[in-house]
């Protein structure tokens, strides 16, 4: 049952993308990709003093890595950095280590595949990217 409604949520994300595009201004743009699938994610990201203000992202590849870079966006999108940044630890955890998908919103719909550790690659590449962008942003001077 879990499964099917899980299906449906990673369905809806890759035909219809939340947070697509690409940022102009941004105060970090990051590219990564996923050779071993063949997976692009491009993210760019806007702060506002702490706050994510905004965040976008631009991919190609397989349903998963681009689900779930849209479910991260969603997830993080207008909260804190440290939030973004825990959110994507989490995730990782969730996924890596069999951590715990609560309070992780739609990314919880990934949880299945931490038992394919190919697709574990597609799912963490948004949140490796994410982690950069927000890693970049803090080097600014
Ligand atoms: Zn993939």
């Amino acid at each position: 049952m879990a499964d099917d409604l899980y299906r449906e949520i990673i369905l809806d994300h890759y035909r219809h993308p939340r947070h697509r595009g690409r940022l102009d201004p941004a105060d970090a743009v990051v590219e990564a990709d996923n050779p071993l699938c063949g997976d692009l994610i491009d993210i760019s990201v806007r702060f506002d003093g702490d706050q994510l203000a905004g965040i976008a992202f631009e991919g190609t590849g397989c349903s998963i890595s681009q689900a779930a870079c849209s479910m991260l966006c969603d997830e993080v999108s207008g909260g804190s950095r440290a939030r973004a940044r825990d959110v994507a630890d989490r995730f990782r955890a969730m996924l890596v280590n069999g951590g715990s998908a609560d309070d992780l919103g739609d990314l919880e719909a990934l949880q299945g595949v931490r038992a394919y550790p190919v697709r574990v690659k597609c799912a963490t590449l948004p949140c490796n990217a994410l982690l950069q962008a927000l890693g970049h942003a803090e080097d600014r001077p």
